[in-house]
């Protein structure tokens, strides 16, 4: 055992729980993490001794809750491996990190007739947004598609570069598939081209760990509730380059330097692009969730989820009937399948009755569901909190939907 796990279970409150009788089961990590008590903690210190609006005041419950929120940049800087804070950017989820890119990179540097190029593997925070945005500027999004394991091809992406090619966007772990792409090479390729790589790490910060100076990626963008932390908090990791090019995403209070009555100049980096009152409380959160990931070791982590993954894998292969959505040699802790003609959410309401959180449908990914043909899957998505037993329970649930539903 690389670390205590009934120790670990004991801090996250909401596991200690009894649902339809039964202990519950949680494997819905992929959508949402459950949280250590270290961090409800952190928003409750907050809230008893040092909430107050951050950045403005000079009183001292203002500095010290400035002082906390920039403390958290700095894990965060810590945590990325950044090489300075000011490239990180507080957001309120991967999809609003997503979303600031493409709207700030498009007005920057899209013109008609370039291109994007992004995988059929995105959730759609990673795809609508470059979508709309080549729509809105004449631009055109390729999309690389990927082999029966799931996998995407670095030779077929190679050959979709061109001098038209102005960014790549790319999930760094796919949600439904579990593959863990080749990024770095990604990036290298890439970066022989001039191309700037953007990685969605919503699915990647949680179970590996991530430098984005070691990856070289320009941007990294990840979601703070996936991550063991509150909703509505993200990061957006950028060079200090690009951020400084790119124009402001949203525009208010915060992020102004001087506003006259014709024209506004803009604050520096980060505070450029965290316009209006931040979400202090989660921040504080996040802080909190990254400390404890830390002193976990992500390393641990990422070790003990692939004997999680392999054990999964193994017991639910000798289902007779089932078929695997992503059967990559590196992949993160899910597994997503169907069982026979059974419907992913008839599936699913069973495992549910019998006390197992899994996931059921297209999980944002409907292109992909489209090119496999498919209307979703069952997906089970691991952390370092659950257990090999919890797998046999869902082993045994699955024998229970054959019977009822075969
Ligand atoms: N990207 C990936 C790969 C995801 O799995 C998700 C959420 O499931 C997102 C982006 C969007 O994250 P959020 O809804 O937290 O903004």
């Amino acid at each position: 055992m690389i670390f205590n796990i009934e120790q670990v279970r004991a801090d996250f409150p909401i596991l200690q729980q009894q649902i339809y009788n039964r202990p519950l089961v949680y494997f819905d990590n992929a959508a949402s993490t459950q949280k250590p008590r270290q961090v409800i903690d952190a928003i409750r210190q907050y809230y008893e001794h040092d909430n107050c609006n951050i950045h403005r005041g000079v009183h001292y419950l203002s500095m010290k809750a400035t002082e906390a929120y920039e403390e958290a940049r700095r894990e965060v800087q810590e945590f990325v491996h950044a090489k300075n804070t000011c490239e990180i950017i507080f957001t309120k989820g991967a999809t609003e990190s997503l979303n600031l890119v493409a709207s700030s990179f498009g007005k920057r540097y899209i013109r008609p007739g370039d291109e994007i190029v992004t995988s059929i593997m995105e959730h759609h925070s990673n795809f609508v947004p470059w979508q709309q945005m080549c729509l809105e500027r004449g631009a055109t999004l390729r999309v690389l598609g990927i082999n029966e394991h799931g996998e995407l091809d670095l030779d077929v992406l190679s050959g979709m570069l061109n001098e038209k090619t102005r960014l790549i966007a790319l999930t760094h772990v796919s949600n439904v598939l579990g593959t863990i792409n080749p990024v770095k090479e990604i990036v290298t390729l890439a970066h022989q081209h001039d191309i700037p790589v953007l990685l969605d790490g919503a699915q990647g910060v949680s179970h590996l760990p991530v430098d984005v100076q070691e990856l070289d990626c320009d941007f990294y963008c990840f979601s703070g509730h996936k991550l063991y932390a509150p909703m509505g908090t993200g990061v957006l990791y950028g060079k200090e380059k690009y951020l400084e090019e790119l124009p402001p995403y949203q525009l208010g209070g915060e992020m102004i330097k001087d506003v006259y009555l014709d024209h506004t100049t803009f604050n520096e980096l980060p505070f450029k692009f965290e316009a209006g009152t931040p979400n202090v409380e989660g921040v504080m959160g996040l802080r909190a969730a990254i400390v404890y990931l830390r002193a976990l070791g992500m390393e641990n982590i990422a070790s003990y989820e692939a004997l999680l993954l392999k054990y999964a894998t193994e017991k639910l292969s000798a289902v007779e009937g089932i078929r695997f959505y992503g059967t990559s040699q590196h992949k993160a802790s899910l597994v997503s399948f169907l069982i026979g003609a059974i419907h992913p959410y008839d599936a699913g309401m069973i495992i549910d009755k019998m006390g197992i959180a899994v996931r059921t449908g297209h999980h944002c990914a409907m292109p992909l569901m489209d090119s496999l043909k498919i209307p979703g899957t069952v997906r089970a998505s691991f952390a370092f909190y659950n257990t090999m037993e919890e797998i046999d329970q869902l082993v045994s649930a699955i024998a229970r939907v054959k019977e009822m539903l075969s």
